[in-house]
């Protein structure tokens, strides 16, 4: 609360565009979360350079937003300011393509794919944006984003804008520096991914047929967040809320769903208190069963307390 000075709340009000009290649930696609304090959505790297800088010289706290498909917001939720980052500019260059943060997964692997360049096509089964596909190593199929990953151009408040390699970025199994290390805070500005040419036809193809696959194995129409819960090492999480016994386990109008383990649907309505009891009580039946501690995938961001 401390930031809360005149002059800080001075300052947010004079940035252009910006909206006070902003409902964000409509932005997740869990469809849950209180609204953010302050909200601007920024399609230009520098505006957003500029404002997280700003918040960072006067204590503001800031979190960065891209499609809202791996946030589980409070129902009071986001104090301080919510940037959208919706940079969505794109380059090919020979085999080489650097796409804006907030160019979505989806598109840029059928954009890619009509320049006939294979090597992107798990990306159709991450719905987020490259930013937050960086953010946290995100993949799909068997295969990660650092997989193809040459070089991310980001920017860190204070230090300026920066290039990061795939080693500075210690991308891990859904973790990274941005989440967990010495990049907390740091904005992806654009990444540059290496792929391959190839047939776009078959690349296509390959898509359709992912994507009518998970289609049948996961509630992808229903309003979720994709996995809740990372895979513990040689097993999957799924598999071990089945055998618990938990599919179809609620919590107000928060399910696990009854298709696959590893999905909490919110059937309408559901609270972010709902959900987050949900994921304990998951948690807790799991290492009560398999003396297995499983932690969750999806980031839980707001005020809580
Ligand atoms: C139906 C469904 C299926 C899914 N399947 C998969 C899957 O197969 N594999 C997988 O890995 N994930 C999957 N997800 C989860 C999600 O799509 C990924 O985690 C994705 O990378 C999140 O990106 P986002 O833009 O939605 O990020 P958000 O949810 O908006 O944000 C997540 C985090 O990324 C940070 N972030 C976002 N943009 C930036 C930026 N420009 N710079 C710095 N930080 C940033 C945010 O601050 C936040 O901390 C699925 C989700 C859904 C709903």
């Amino acid at each position: 609360m401390t930031w809360r000075t005149r002059s800080s709340l001075a300052w947010l009000r004079e940035q252009p565009g910006v909206r006070e009290n902003e409902p964000l649930a409509s932005r997740t696609s869990f469809g849950i979360g209180g609204p953010a304090d302050f909200f601007l959505e920024l399609a230009r790297a520098d505006a957003i350079e500029r404002t997280i800088d700003g918040c960072k010289q006067r204590g503001i706290p800031y979190l960065l937003l891209g499609a809202g498909t791996n946030l589980l917001i409070a129902d009071r939720g986001v104090d301080g300011l919510v940037v959208r980052v919706v940079n969505r500019d794109h380059e090919i260059e020979g085999t080489r393509v650097r796409a804006g943060a907030g160019l979505k997964m989806m598109r840029l692997a059928r954009i890619v794919a009509d320049a006939n360049l294979r090597g992107f096509e798990f990306a159709i089964g991450v719905p987020g944006t490259v930013g937050g596909a960086v953010y946290q190593d995100a993949g799909c199929w068997g295969k990660e984003i650092r997989e193809v990953l040459l070089e991310v151009e980001g920017y860190l408040p204070g230090k300026g804008r920066q290039k990061w390699s795939p080693g500075v970025l210690n991308l891990g199994y859904r973790t990274s520096a941005l989440r967990e290390g010495a990049l907390t805070g740091a904005l992806v500005i654009s990444a540059t991914v290496q792929l391959e040419r190839g047939d776009g036809e078959a690349a296509k193809q390959l898509m359709a047929k992912l994507t009518r696959e998970r289609n049948e194995t996961q509630p992808i129409k229903t309003k979720n967040c994709g996995s809740v819960f990372k895979n513990p090492p040689g097993d999957s999480a799924g598999r071990l809320v089945q055998a618990a016994g938990l599919k179809g386990a609620r919590e107000g109008a928060a399910v696990v769903s009854t298709v696959h383990g590893n999905f909490i649907v919110n059937e309408g309505g559901a609270t972010a208190a709902d959900v987050r009891r949900l994921i304990e009580r998951v948690m807790v039946e799991v290492k009560r069963r398999f003396g297995l501690q499983i932690e969750p995938e999806v980031e839980m961001v707001g005020r809580w307390k």
